[in-house]
């Protein structure tokens, strides 16, 4: 017979989902109530307020997707890419992989600009790429590769494709609420992200942002888009003006409770402090993991505090490192994609799992976990050297 699902307490450090607080599961068991009511749809404004805070925008498209951060990927290529476009995609890691494929499905041409994992976007290449392409007019990259744990200076690329009187669509799915993102300073024009990073809310919406040349553009399109339920033309009638609300599709009510309050969170703590608390941790977990003698595999000036990637020691078994991980520590961290497959790590301190007590556990856990497999490793010392950095602070 089947039984009810409980799931162990795991301590989520990997790429993503992060741990999500009590108070934001608690705020998804709330009752349910009508989409079209009025208290929901008061809700729904002040979720786009919260958005546009985090995103730090004025934007007014700005909405969560009723889906993952891959769709809110699709809704700003199906949208701003039409048969025969240009599209400059940025690729240095599985991300930007993704987005080449979705300028290809939607008719486009996409000119890739490449850098090797591990590295950040070239801004010299992607000029280069411009004076090749005139005729480029959207420019796509992801501003914080999970894949790799790297950060490109998505301010740089994005003034760029307004110098060639460009769009730029910028994944933050990962770098929202985690590093700063500046929109409207940055001028970025299709900017998506996802819940379940650096918010640390539940997986399944995709918030997304779109400045008025990105709206221009919508409007201008002479060709339908290609996806009914991503079209933001009809998705601007479900969440644009309260007045006037167009069902289209029902809002998964509770994950936007959720939603809601992890904004809320984000706003009592403030973006700079919770950019500052991600570096203070990123800082106390590098020095504990150099103290065990683990090396980072991006350069200190491009790493994400909240995804770190660590090289994998000569000799080490990853997988069942991993397997004890979380068996007997209940700790997930990721394991490395596509090219770094069994080279790096990639753990995550993101949003509500950037504590002191998961920098500790994460040292202690990996140390212990590395002595069984034969390493000489000194866990005091990395206890020690990590919390030198908090305590400093
Ligand atoms: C996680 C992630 C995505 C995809 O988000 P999903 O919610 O898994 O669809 C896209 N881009 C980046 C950089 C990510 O880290």
């Amino acid at each position: 017979m089947n039984q009810s699902f409980f799931p162990p307490r795991r301590i989520l450090m990997g790429p993503g989902p992060s741990d999500v607080s009590a108070r934001v599961l608690g705020a998804l068991g709330r009752p349910t109530i009508g989409h079209l009511d009025p208290l929901f749809v008061a809700l729904m404004d002040e979720v786009k307020g919260l958005l546009q805070y985090a995103f730090q925008t004025e934007n007014a498209l700005t909405l969560p997707i009723s889906a993952p951060g891959s769709a809110g990927m699709e809704a700003c290529f199906v949208n701003l890419v039409s048969p025969g476009d240009t599209v400059i995609v940025c690729r240095n890691g599985v991300f930007g992989g993704r987005m080449q494929e979705n300028v290809e499905r939607c008719g486009g041409t996409a000119i890739l600009v490449e850098d090797d994992w591990g590295q950040p976007v070239s801004v010299d290449k992607v000029a280069a790429a411009f004076k090749a392409h005139p005729e480029a007019s959207l420019l796509a990259l992801v501003h914080a590769e999970t894949s790799t744990g790297v950060r490109s200076d998505a301010e740089a690329l994005c003034a760029l494709a307004r110098e060639h009187g460009a769009l730029s669509i910028v994944d933050t799915v990962t770098s929202l609420g985690g590093i700063e993102l500046k929109v409207d300073a940055w001028g970025a024009d299709a900017v998506y992200s996802g819940t379940q990073k650096c918010l640390s809310c539940i997986p399944g919406l995709s918030p997304v942002t779109f400045s008025p040349r990105a709206v221009e553009r919508i409007q201008a399109r002479s060709e339908r888009v290609q996806s009914w339920f991503l079209d933001m033309q009809l998705v601007m009638g479900y969440w644009g003006g309260s007045s006037k609300r167009a069902y289209h599709h029902t809002a998964p009510i509770n994950l936007l409770y959720a939603l809601h309050e992890a904004l809320l969170m984000l706003r009592e703590e403030g973006l700079e402090a919770a950019h500052a608390r991600h570096r203070r941790h990123h800082d106390a977990l590098v020095a504990g993991l150099a103290a065990l003698g683990l090396e980072m595999a991006v350069a200190a000036e491009y790493r994400l505090p909240q995804l770190n990637a660590v090289r994998i020691p000569e000799g080490v078994d990853d997988a069942a490192l991993r397997k004890t991980l979380l068996e007997d520590f209940n700790l997930e961290i990721g394991a490395g994609l596509g090219a770094l497959a069994g080279k790096t790590w990639r753990i995550g301190l993101m949003g509500h799992a950037c504590t002191a007590a998961n920098v500790t556990l994460c040292l202690t856990a990996l140390a212990t976990t590395l002595a069984r497999q034969g390493l000489r490793l000194d866990a005091g010392a990395a206890l020690e050297a990590a919390d030198a950095v908090l305590a400093a602070a």
